[in-house]
């Protein structure tokens, strides 16, 4: 073999390798982000992007000025193929998504004093490693005016799955299981979360952020589903 061909092999299985880290989760094209452009195009927009939470006095009530609800948005609907998207993200430790995610969701969003990310409680935590909404949560603040700062609020005890439950049973189950010590004294807050479903732990949380302090609460998921 010449000098020049096993160069020439040697440059083409460093292309490849980088190739088969470098591709998209959907297509297994090769990609420089999580997903390729064209697979990034197809997922499904969530129309519209933002909604109300917890308006019309559903429970929980949330006192503060702004009671009438949490505006919450998402940029996917929670459908084939943004659904493995988030799974993938999740469960299969493609960490790109949340920055593709973010670059897209944070023009939407209005400006905001402090970003807090769904805790999670410190067992389940210990056991997984990361908290995907707090990845979720540093990509955004680096697109966002004035880059708010990121405050952790805690899980107060272990709950139930909230798959399963009706709306009525995850407003129960999550009911008074998140604290935020932080002041947040008269603060616009974002909460930052995966999946919004019914918006019962959003909510649970929001309470949360009320209770220490915040003025106005917004929230943001990457996609939405139906309950
Ligand atoms: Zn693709």
């Amino acid at each position: 073999m010449s000098m020049s061909s096993s160069l020439h092999l040697t440059i083409c299985s460093f292309i490849g390798r980088s190739w088969l880290s470098g591709s998209c989760l959907l297509c297994v094209a090769a990609s420089r982000g999580a997903l390729c452009e064209a697979c990034l195009a197809d997922l499904p927009e969530q129309v519209p992007a933002e909604e109300v939470l917890g308006a019309n006095g559903e429970a929980p009530r949330l006192p503060g000025p702004d009671a009438a609800g949490v505006s919450a948005y998402t940029l996917w609907r929670y459908a084939e193929p943004a659904d493995r998207v988030v799974l993938g993200f999740k469960y299969g430790g493609h960490a790109g998504v949340a920055r593709l995610w973010a670059a897209r969701m944070a023009p939407r969003l209005p400006a905001v004093d402090a970003v807090i990310p769904m805790p999670m409680h410190r067992l389940r935590l210990a056991e997984r490693g990361e908290n995907p909404a707090e990845v979720m949560a540093k990509s955004l603040t680096a697109h966002l005016p004035g880059r708010p700062p990121l405050i952790r609020g805690c899980k107060t005890r272990m709950t139930a799955r909230q798959q399963g439950l009706d709306r009525e049973g995850r407003l129960a189950n999550v009911a008074d299981a998140y604290r935020v010590d932080a002041g947040l004294s008269g603060m616009h807050v974002l909460l930052v979360d995966d999946v919004l479903t019914t918006g019962a732990s959003l909510l649970a949380l929001a309470a949360a952020a009320r209770a220490a302090g915040a003025a106005k609460v917004t929230a943001v998921a990457m996609a939405r589903a139906t309950a």
